[in-house]
């Protein structure tokens, strides 16, 4: 097998999710306790689950196959079911590869040191503050597929990894299909499936002895931004018994992690301008002038970004799968929290930012324990929000126009590019109040929804019955309900009202 060169692992990674209770924090010993968690632990202590290579003498081979077919495990509602998929385009040459894979490899070991003797959250950061990297301890191999329209076993590397570059095989040419044509065409992606990612942390204390102990990266997935790379984390061991399915079954979860890539590629430069950069570690935004002076770097500002981001990848995942969350809603933990169009959480409260849960994400208020509503201290739940509110808005705007049938694939599609031009203009509105309160970027943000409306209800015919004034107040009464933290909502009459 061929070994793959790969350097430290830098920032500006995204997580699928992060544990809800442990929010931005890598490693703290809050993290630690058994509070129950709405969603699985991203570091364990139980080691990863271990898939074999099912087919090792196709990895000693070096001639180019081209596959045009194979059955796949996809997530259907509550259960996983193995279907037929059209893998045309796909092809092993050095290795698996497709329209936005470049390269597939598998068991690249990772390695991080911490040390328990620091303080509660800097266990795992350097004198500087910092923890952007983990040293690569084994490079791991290409991944060669050599069977073409056939089913590998589910628990093998190579249904890992041949699912994921499917799925986002998928999700990019969704994207070439609906963007610009003078959008640019995001970079192929480096695609690393089932590394071992452990943590060793140094003077641990288990009644009253010193041990070295061990944490694995599990059940996650991740974008790396700098590198161009998706990693996708194996299983814990108990996940792998008792869960149903996995994440890299999920068309939903590879589209997310595609959507940050899209995100990247459209804001990315207005980021680096400010200095934004995202941190592996803690899962946020992080301002990098801040960065040298404080803990974590984070501010009102990267945390807005980061619950953003998050609602724009749920979004362009959401759209890509014709709107229908059938890859979503059956993950455990997730899926529930996840779906676009449920105005509520799993816990049953509504999808709305209010002023206390916009102090939660902004970290001036920390949660109680016992709070519902304690989630919101990480950026994902913001994002389910502000996506919930942003596919209402776009709905209004794509049923206003006479000829799109609600739930059509015009419609979902049209939604798509509403959703592409919000991200440009909200990555414009926010580069202009880097050091404002998170009250002023909500404006921004709102003051996007609007231009959105304004721009594209010149390009098409209402539908008798609706007029330019009735879309703006429902996207008005929209803003409102969902978003009450926003003083003035877009189109809000001069009284407030809509
Ligand atoms: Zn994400």
């Amino acid at each position: 097998m061929k070994s793959v060169l790969s350097a430290p692992l830098n920032r500006a990674i995204s997580w699928i999710f992060v544990p809800a209770f442990a929010a931005g924090v890598g490693c703290s010993k809050s993290d630690r306790s058994n509070e129950q968690p709405i969603v699985l632990p991203v570091r364990v202590f139980e080691a990863p689950a271990t898939y074999e290579i099912f087919d090792a003498n196709c990895q000693k081979q070096t001639d180019k196959i081209d596959l045009t077919s194979g059955t796949l495990p996809a997530w259907q509602s509550d259960q996983v079911q193995m279907i037929s998929v059209d893998l045309s385009n796909t092809v092993t040459s050095i290795s698996l590869r497709n329209s936005i894979v470049k390269d597939t490899v598998f068991g690249v070991e990772y390695e991080r040191r911490c040390d328990d003797a620091k303080e509660d959250g800097q266990e795992c950061l350097d004198e500087l503050g910092r923890d952007d990297y983990a040293a690569v301890k084994g490079k791991g191999w290409y991944l060669r597929i050599c069977e073409n329209g056939y089913e590998y076993p589910r628990k093998s590397v190579e249904t890992v990894a041949l699912t994921s570059a499917h799925y986002l095989d998928l999700a990019h040419k969704t994207y070439l299909q609906l963007k610009e044509p003078s959008a640019a065409v995001p970079p192929q992606l480096l695609l690393n499936v089932l590394p071992l990612f452990t943590d060793i942390f140094d003077n641990y204390y288990e009644n009253g002895e010193k041990k070295l102990r061990k944490k694995y990266v599990v059940n996650n997935l991740a974008y790396y931004g700098g590198k161009n790379m998706i990693i996708v984390f194996p299983a814990s061991k108990q996940t792998d018994e008792a869960f149903p399915g996995f994440f890299w079954e999920s068309q939903f979860v590879l589209g997310h992690e595609y959507g940050h890539h899209v995100e990247r590629q459209r804001t990315g430069l207005l980021k680096a301008k400010l200095g934004i950069d995202w941190n592996p570690i803690t899962h946020t935004w992080e301002d990098l002038s801040l960065a040298k002076f404080t803990d974590t770097g984070t501010s009102e500002f990267t945390q807005v970004l980061g619950a953003i981001s998050e609602g724009f990848a749920d979004l362009l995942a959401f759209y890509a799968e014709g709107g229908t969350s059938l890859s979503l809603t059956g993950i455990p933990t997730l899926g529930k929290n996840r779906d676009i169009r449920t105005p509520t959480f799993e816990n049953n409260t509504q999808k709305t930012l209010t002023q206390d849960r916009l102090n939660l994400l902004t970290g001036r208020k920390t949660a109680g324990k016992r709070d519902p509503d304690r989630h919101f201290e990480n950026i994902h739940s913001g994002g389910a929000v502000f996506a919930y509110a942003a596919d209402r808005i776009f709905k209004s705007v794509s049923l206003a126009r006479i000829d799109i049938v609600e739930g059509s694939k015009e419609d979902m599609a049209f939604r798509y590019k509403l959703l592409l031009l919000w991200i440009d203009e909200t990555g414009e509105g926010l580069s202009l109040v880097k050091s404002d309160p998170a009250e002023s970027h909500l404006e921004k943000i709102s003051g996007a929804f609007a231009k959105v409306v304004d721009d594209s209800v010149g390009g098409f015919t209402l539908r008798p019955d609706t007029t330019e004034k009735q879309l703006q107040s429902e996207v008005c009464n929209v803003l409102t309900e969902v978003l009450p933290a926003l003083a003035k909502p877009a189109f809000a009459l001069a009284d407030g009202g809509c």
